[in-house]
C-alpha cells in the first residue's frame, strides 16, 4: 500500500505547539505512516528583512521533532530555486517518493489566501488538500472558498470534496491553540516569557542564539529575562 505522507510547510520562526499540534492531529486522524516538516527557504508571501537563516529555522524544527518516530524534518526548500513554491516542493517530492500519496496540511488562513499561491490549481493534482482549521466552525466559508478555487469539485460532504484526478480537500477541525510565530517573537524581544507555547530544547535554541533579541545571548542575560517582573 501506498505510504501516506504529511507535508506541513511553514516558516517556522519559530516552531511552536501549534504546528506541532496540526500535524499531529493530521498523523492520527487521516491515518497518516509521517508527517514530513518542511523549513521554507524563501517564503513566497512573506517578506521579512528579519527572517531568521535558514539554518537555524531548521535546526529548531528538528529540535522540536525529537523523539517523535513518525515527524521528520527536510531541508529540500534550502535546495531548490527560490522563492520556495510549494508546487515545486511536490514535483521534487513525487519524484523522490514515486509511490506515496501525499497530503499537504495547511492552516485556514493560508487556504483563505490560496489563490496568490503560485499555480495553485496544479497542487491538488499531487497532493491532497488538508486545511486544519483551529476550533472548526468555519464550514460554511470553508465551502464557499473551496467552490470559488476549484469550481470542478464535487462535494461529498461537509469536510470532503472531491476533485478531478483522485484528489480531495479536506476540512480538518482541531484543537484551537491561539500560538502563533509572530507572538513568540514578540515575547522574545519584550522580555516574556515563551515557555510552555514550544518545546523547552527550542526555547533555549532561541536564546542561545539571540534570536529576536541578539542581547540575550550575553553572559547573565538569560536569567534575567526568567526573572523579569510582568
Ligand atoms: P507558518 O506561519 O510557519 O505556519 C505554518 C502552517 O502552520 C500554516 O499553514 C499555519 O496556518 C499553521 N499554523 C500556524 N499557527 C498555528 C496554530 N496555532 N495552530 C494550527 N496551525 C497553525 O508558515 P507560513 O509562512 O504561513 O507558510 C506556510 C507554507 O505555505 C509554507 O510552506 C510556504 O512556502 C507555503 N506558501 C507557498 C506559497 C506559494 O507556493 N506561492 C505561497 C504562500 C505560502 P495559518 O495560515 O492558518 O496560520
Amino acid at each position: 500500500m501506498a505510504a501516506r505522507i504529511g507535508l506541513l510547510g511553514g516558516t517556522f520562526d519559530p516552531i511552536h505547539f501549534g504546528h506541532l499540534r496540526a500535524a499531529e492531529e493530521a498523523y492520527q486522524k487521516l491515518a497518516l505512516d509521517k508527517v514530513i516538516f518542511l523549513p521554507t527557504a524563501v517564503p513566497p508571501h512573506k517578506k521579512r528583512p528579519d527572517l531568521s537563516p535558514f539554518s537555524l529555522r531548521f535546526e529548531m524544527v528538528r529540535l522540536a521533532l525529537s523523539g517523535v518516530p513518525y515527524f521528520e524534518v527536510s531541508d529540500l526548500e534550502r535546495r531548490l530555486p527560490k522563492p520556495s513554491y510549494s508546487i515545486k516542493t511536490l514535483e521534487v517530492l513525487k519524484e523522490q517518493v514515486p509511490g506515496g500519496e501525499f497530503f499537504f496540511i495547511l492552516g485556514f488562513d493560508a487556504f483563505l489566501e490560496f489563490e496568490t499561491w503560485y499555480e495553485y490549481q496544479r497542487i491538488p493534482t499531487l497532493a491532497h488538500l488538508i486545511v486544519v482549521t483551529r476550533g472548526g466552525g468555519d464550514e460554511a466559508a470553508f465551502a464557499a472558498k473551496v467552490r470559488e478555487l476549484f469550481p470542478e469539485s464535487k462535494q461529498e460532504n461537509n469536510f470532503w470534496w472531491r476533485l478531478p484526478r483522485g484528489f480531495s480537500v479536506r476540512y480538518l477541525p482541531i484543537l484551537r491553540l491561539d500560538i502563533s510565530s509572530t507572538f513568540l517573537r514578540k515575547a522574545v524581544k519584550n522580555r516574556e516569557s515563551i515557555r510552555f507555547l514550544t518545546p523547552d530544547p527550542v526555547r533555549d535554541f532561541i536564546f542561545a542564539h539571540g534570536l529576536y533579541a541578539a542581547d540575550l545571548a550575553s553572559p547573565g542575560a538569560r536569567e534575567d529575562y526568567d526573572k523579569s517582573p510582568e
